[in-house]
């Protein structure tokens, strides 16, 4: 078979194994995106999603560790210490375990348990603290993993918002592959700033290598970045549900004195662009990268000569599928709009008339009913025969049937089931419900006898939460 290329001299060759793992950080691809409206400008994404730790975060990581055994901080064996639920652990795992390194990781205990577990899983020993107190506090994340690292020895803080190798990775390893991937054309780079390291790391190798590059910060709706950016006074800080930028204060490695515009972007259009993203270019990236598309959309309209801009995209979607991915998740929070019905089914949660309600039929057996119950996360399932509902089953009417005897895993749900129901009409005005739910009772909605969905009373809260605004 002949090839079609030159496997010896060919530069269209494919690239030869990698000799470990970490040899995969940087070089990461660059697409242009054609399919939004990107006014008179071309636009680029560099996906970081191809470190094969899944974000950018790799490049900082393998920098501050090899810095650290540089300077004789970090000997053999040694332990690293970070606080961080997010990329960066992810990276510090993936060379830590690389160069047989011990890590440590402190967490607030509000992120999410998928992180959690990944962490663990790629052998990071995770230390839960406190969310709920600010810097100062002993039980602080920032805070408790510095004390911890002093008091363990061998044992390194690697503090990526003071860590100088962490900027560094990017002024000698992102910025370089860009500007020659565009072949030294850019004329703009948008990026969001977490610990800073990104943003200041390609300041820095641009003003020196291409100093007309304008750098664009990208910042979410709350974060105090671009009130810095623009010479204000920083409002409070509010919250905001993209992952891994933003911030209430200026870490010491974020140095925005290049920045020449700011753009504040809100969760709905950062989710809106990323999904859009995906629709149209078929490509899954994080809810950071959403944020830094809808200012790189908004900065190349207000263009009236042709630019070529870059975004640097952190991560990848994978880790968001569940949130701005998941329809059901962005109606609860109010970021998808379902067209109003006027009566009880705005409030229901999944609807069985438009086939995303979770149900089990009489005859199927208790053990796929518990399945279902874990797949979903649900507490009750109702048992439907032929749109009509004839039971509810929950954990205490399985667990009822087969606490004597686990083989009843195998009878049918009719078995099992409670048929104790009470129904609402569709057209039942909403303090209705308060009824049936002071009587511990979860509403069921038909229209006749045609079962439509359950409301339970976190639905009825996000049908308030949503009215709020
Ligand atoms: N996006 C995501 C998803 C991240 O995890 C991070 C790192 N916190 C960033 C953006 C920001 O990168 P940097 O820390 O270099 O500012």
């Amino acid at each position: 078979m002949t090839l079609p290329f030159n496997l010896a001299a060919d530069a269209s060759a494919p690239p030869r194994p990698a000799k470990n793992p970490l040899a995969l950080i940087g070089n990461t691809p660059v697409v242009e995106i054609t399919k939004l409206d990107a006014g008179p400008c071309q636009l680029f994404l560099k996906l970081e999603s191809a470190n094969p730790g899944g974000s950018i975060k790799d490049r900082p990581a393998l920098a501050m560790i090899e810095a650290a055994e540089r300077d004789g901080r970090l000997k053999p064996g040694g332990v690293i210490v970070e606080a961080t639920a997010g990329n960066t652990g992810l990276g510090l795992a993936l060379v830590s375990a690389a160069k047989g390194y011990r890590l440590v990781l402190v967490i607030p205990d509000k992120m999410s348990r998928e992180k959690i577990f990944h962490l663990r899983a790629m052998g990071a020993e995770v230390i839960l603290t406190r969310s709920d107190v600010g810097k100062g506090h002993p039980e602080y994340y920032q805070d408790k993993a510095e004390r911890l690292a002093a008091a363990t020895p061998g044992a390194i803080f690697i503090n990526q918002f003071a860590n100088p190798a962490n900027p560094l990775a990017h002024q000698t390893g992102t910025g370089p592959e860009i500007f020659a991937q565009l072949e030294g054309k850019v004329d703009a780079i948008v990026c969001g700033v977490g610990s800073g390291g990104t943003l200041t790391g390609l300041s820095r190798f641009f003003a020196e290598c291409s100093p007309a590059t304008e750098i664009v910060l990208a910042d979410p709706v709350g974060s105090i970045l671009k009130d810095v950016v623009e010479k204000r006074p920083p409002g409070e800080a509010g919250s905001w549900l993209v992952e891994g930028i933003g911030e209430d204060f200026v870490p010491l490695n974020a140095d925005l004195s290049r920045v020449s515009r700011a753009y504040a972007v809100s969760d709905a259009e950062s989710f809106a662009a990323a999904r859009e993203l995906l629709k149209r270019e078929g490509l899954l990236v994080g809810s950071s990268t959403g944020t830094m598309l809808a200012a790189a959309l908004r900065y190349a309209r207000e263009q009236t000569a042709p630019k070529r801009v870059v975004v640097v995209s952190p991560d990848g979607g994978a880790k968001y599928l569940s949130k701005m991915f998941n329809d059901y998740w962005m109606e609860d929070l109010g970021f998808i709009e379902r067209p109003a019905t006027g009566d009880l089914r705005d409030l229901i949660g999944r609807r069985h008339d438009l086939g995303a309600a979770v149900t089990v039929a009489p005859d199927d057996k208790l053990q796929v009913a518990y399945a279902r119950l874990k797949l979903y996360d649900v507490s009750q399932l109702p048992v439907l025969e032929d749109d009509r509902i004839v039971g509810l089953v929950d954990e205490s009417d399985l667990l009822l049937a087969v606490i004597e005897n686990p083989a009843r895993f195998d009878e049918p749900v009719s078995a099992a089931m409670t048929t104790n129901i009470e129904t609402i009409a569709v057209d039942a005005p909403i303090p209705a419900l308060r009824r049936m739910f002071d009587k511990d009772f979860v509403a069921v909605v038909v229209d006749d006898e045609r079962f439509l969905g359950l409301i339970t009373r976190i639905d009825l809260l996000n049908h308030l939460r949503r009215r709020k605004d």
